[in-house]
């Protein structure tokens, strides 16, 4: 796992160190304090992971109608929304027509969603329910850190504000530094925490939208390109691994085995989507920062917050690009039951659409894995029984 998807870019040869019965793993560059991991001798001698959450494999068989029974899923709706929009730099607006918000459209699919994923057993948990931010901090709580920051990244007078949306040197300001601060790393660590040490769901899905570059927001570019990605952790850089904390919860993801429920979580739900959407898979331009994994083509490992923090198989899913004149369209048609005519074809609404593909790849790969086997982790029998 170490070669073929967490450190798939190489690392430093003192990082980690594998020998034949044990690793040695890198605990504190500046101290060079190691940690030896004993390999188990054979199955028999292998400790069980502690973890919260549960496998398909140990959920006991369910009905056929409801094969999500007991499962916990959170739904992690990407960004924030309403009025935040434009902060995050998430909003584009096309004349007069009604903006696009990747934080509203996200919320909305997790409600429909949601709905679903009951009907079908789920119990459904939200990371995000409102357009508010999980956070109770703001970007004025991190301005002298900002300030800081900047002064360190050779910055050695940073301006307070950002006087011209378009200046390409924004990114050097106190404002934009804190904003950053607020909406990414604080929210998203903060959600990493009702995750982990509130929620303990079986499984995360982290629902996004799409874009390709549209420059100005408010004269975007619409483009005729749309695709379909799936996003799990892995993929780190060697300079990520530099750091003793993303190693330390690098190594905690590897050994929780999240992985090997991801994956092929990620791959079913990929070709369901595929299939519903008729979205073909996305290139990366560069393989700079993420790995195919997987067999269905559709799925990379990549090293995001989100995707690092949550202790647990997280599945990130990025269909559709907001500005493709085709997916700009559908957005602006709004969500109805049933079908109509857009671009020409009979289509459903595009927020159904994306909610039903990700709730059928979950009953086909619950409805074929679920087991009934006995938990061996002892943590995981205090957690609730599937039934
Ligand atoms: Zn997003």
């Amino acid at each position: 796992m170490i070669n073929d998807v967490y450190g798939t870019h190489g690392f430093a040869p003192d990082v980690i160190e594998i020998k034949d019965d044990t690793a040695r793993i890198l605990i504190n560059r500046e101290a060079q304090k190691f940690f030896t991991l004993r390999f188990a001798t054979d199955d028999s001698a292998r400790k069980p992971v502690p973890r919260l959450w549960r496998s398909a494999k140990y959920l006991s068989p369910a009905k056929q109608d409801k094969p999500l029974l007991g499962l916990k899923i959170a739904l992690d709706p990407g960004h924030l929304g309403g009025h935040w929009a434009k902060m995050e730099e998430r909003w584009f607006q096309v004349g007069n027509s009604k903006p696009v918000q990747e934080g509203d459209l996200t919320l909305r699919v997790a409600r429909i969603l949601a709905t679903r994923l009951r009907d079908l057993g789920a119990k459904v948990s939200f990371v995000r329910s409102t357009d508010e931010p999980t956070t109770g901090k703001r970007p004025d709580d991190f301005r002298e850190l900002a300030r800081k920051i900047l002064i360190k990244n050779g910055v050695p007078q940073p301006r307070a504000d950002v006087l011209d949306p378009t200046d390409p040197t924004r990114e050097q300001t106190i404002r934009w530094q804190s904003e950053i601060f607020f909406y990414r790393y604080s929210e998203i660590r903060r959600r990493a925490a009702l995750v982990n040490f509130k929620l303990h769901p079986d499984l995360v899905l982290c629902l996004h939208f799409n874009a390709e570059g549209w420059g100005d927001p408010t004269n975007p570019m619409l483009t005729d390109i749309n695709h379909l990605h799936l996003l799990v952790n892995g993929s780190y850089l060697a300079d990520e691994l530099e750091f003793d904390d993303e190693r330390f919860e690098m190594i905690r993801r590897l050994l929780s085995r999240a992985y090997d429920q991801e994956l092929p979580l990620a791959d079913t739900i990929a070709g369901a989507m595929a299939r519903e959407t008729g979205l073909s898979p996305y290139a990366y331009p560069t393989t700079n920062s993420t790995t195919n994994v997987g067999t269905s083509g559709y799925v990379y490992a990549r090293n995001l917050l989100a995707t690092r923090l949550y202790r647990c198989p997280v599945v990130y899913c990025e269909p559709y690009v907001m500005n493709s004149k085709d997916v700009f369209v559908r957005i602006q048609a709004g969500d109805d039951e049933g079908t109509r005519n857009i671009n020409g074809a009979e289509q459903k609404s595009i927020l159904r659409e994306y909610a039903d593909s990700v709730a059928d790849g979950l009953v086909e790969y619950y409805s074929k894995t679920r087991g009934g086997s006995r938990s061996p982790n002892a943590m995981s029998q205090t957690a609730p029984s599937a039934n």
